[in-house]
């Protein structure tokens, strides 16, 4: 029998705020800063230690909401939830549960099938847990992270494969960067995904028993663990067993599953209202301010820089990293100006420029600023030098951001379009290789690209290209229309 996959995805994403959300500590990168420096008697749960809300999470998070299409709420509630784990000194985590600042979005994913709508059950805001490493038989537990604002996303369970979870996730990390809410960075944990999986029988539309697997780390453990669960699932229904309800993690070095624990259900943490807080009342200008201030999204540029002539794929690469996006918009206006379109632009930066940093984000402190890389296609462009010797020239603004003019006139680089010099070139090129010019006559009209070459190698690479194809072409020609009067 056939199973279909039902896939819902929670995400956490620590927001970018200078301080904590109660207290005013520091937020700094867990991953790097020393352990338990950045904390107070409020993210420590120290008794009497009262809470307050930091004002630029909530901003981020109504941004995230909108952006998620979602309802914002101008009245929410915060909301302890209690269990104890050592990572929670409070031995509660404040967090949202009736009433969460934004609900029922949607984000529209791009498939192979087609354009497909994700909805957004909720979102809200919470504070992230210290962070504990095990050693051996000891525990080490860091505070810096205890109280970090944390906006927990979580999706209707509309997703059927792995592949389009994969997608949503991406597409969803775009969005928080955009919006300059998150970093994205997966590796240092501050966005972190969970997938809940069951399967159903095709064409059924049970919600059967999920299991939520934690500890995905990566976009292909989140791909790996949703299709290990998929597979495992159907198993144990087509063993005529049925599946049970529980947490799980995910090990990647073996591709697998394995419980951590039975699921616990909402009423197992006591939810009720924080006593230490007011409701939070949102002011609709306010939600109408951050509504304005939204910059565009990955879809919208997506859209523009196709009617700019670029390809769906080239499009996709450039709207990734928005500093690589601001970077083009930027050559673009400045190439408006200068006679270099937005695909030429494009083709240097994803083909050439790419090539020559370390990752993409680098582009917006590289040497080669917009107005120094349009000046150098428009060089390329206009003939004054080759595309080659301007693969040359962009290696060394690379290096030390001198303008491609200045490089060009230090080295003599200029294109050559001397006809008289290409044409005894080509004359000296095919009367020393007699032989290559007799397997020509004979037929083996690739022997003209070997030509070329020779040509384009003697003349330093800076021969118009053009020039030489036509000139070597007609000389070519001759000889073999000298050929047939014999
Ligand atoms: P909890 O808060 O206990 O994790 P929720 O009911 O809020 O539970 O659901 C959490 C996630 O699980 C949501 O993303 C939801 O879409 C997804 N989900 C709910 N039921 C199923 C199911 N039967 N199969 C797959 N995912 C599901
Ligand atoms: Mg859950
Ligand atoms: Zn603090």
């Amino acid at each position: 029998m056939l199973y279909e996959p039902v896939i819902g995805l929670e995400i956490h994403a620590e927001l970018l705020t200078k301080s904590k959300m109660f207290c005013s500590c520091a937020v700094v990168d867990s991953t790097n800063a020393e352990s338990n420096l950045y904390t107070c008697p409020i993210c420590t749960g120290q008794p009497g230690a009262l809470p307050q809300i930091n004002e630029q999470a909530i901003k981020l998070a109504i941004r995230v909401g909108l952006a998620l299409n979602c309802t914002i709420q101008y009245e929410s509630i915060f909301a302890r939830k209690n269990y104890f784990y050592p990572d929670l000194p409070k031995g509660y985590q404040i967090s949202q549960y009736e009433f969460p600042i934004a609900s029922n979005g949607w984000v529209d994913i791009d498939t192979t099938e087609g354009r497909k709508r994700i909805r957004v059950r909720r979102v809200h805001i919470e504070e992230d847990t210290g962070k504990l490493t095990h050693i051996e038989n000891k525990s080490l537990i860091d505070y810096n992270r205890s109280g970090v604002p944390l906006l927990e996303i979580v999706t209707e369970p509309d997703l059927h494969s792995a592949k389009d979870a994969v997608t949503f996730a991406t597409k969803l990390r775009s969005i928080l960067r955009y919006l300059g809410a998150n970093t994205g960075n997966m590796e240092k944990g501050v966005i972190r995904f969970e997938a809940n999986v069951s399967v159903r029988v095709e064409n059924s539309d049970a919600l059967n028993t999920r299991t939520e697997i934690k500890n995905l780390n990566s976009f292909r453990s989140l791909a790996e663990g949703i299709e290990y669960e998929i597979r495992r699932q159907s198993q144990v229904y087509a063993a005529g067993e049925i599946v049970k309800q529980e947490t799980l993690g995910f090990n990647e070095a073996t591709g697998k599953t394995y419980s951590q624990r039975d699921k616990e259900n909402a009423n197992d943490y006591r939810y009720f209202p924080e006593p230490d807080l007011p409701p939070l009342v949102i002011d609709s200008k306010w939600v109408l301010s951050i509504k304005n201030s939204i910059p565009e999204l990955s879809d919208a540029k997506r859209e523009r820089y196709i009617r700019l002539g670029l390809s769906v794929k080239d499009a996709d690469i450039l709207i990734d990293e928005m500093a690589v996006t601001d970077y083009f918009d930027q050559a673009v206006k400045i190439g408006l100006s200068n006679n270099v379109d937005a695909k030429s632009i494009s083709n240097w930066i994803t083909s050439e420029l790419f090539s020559k940093l370390g990752f993409k984000s680098e582009i917006a402190s590289c040497y080669v600023t917009p107005q120094k890389l349009v000046e150098l296609i428009a060089m390329v462009d206009s003939g004054v030098i080759s595309n080659t010797i301007g693969r040359t020239v962009l290696d060394e603004m690379v290096t030390n951001g001198k303008e491609a003019k200045v490089i060009v006139k230090e080295k003599g680089l200029l294109q050559i379009s001397d006809l008289k010099l290409i044409n005894t070139t080509i004359e000296k090129i095919i009367a020393n290789n007699p032989d290559k010019l007799k397997k020509f006559l004979s037929g083996k009209e690739t022997i003209k690209e070997w030509f070329f070459g020779q040509v384009m190698r003697e003349m330093d690479g800076k021969a118009n290209p053009s020039i030489v194809k036509s000139v070597l072409e007609n000389k070519l020609g001759e000889e073999k229309s000298r050929l047939s009067q014999f």
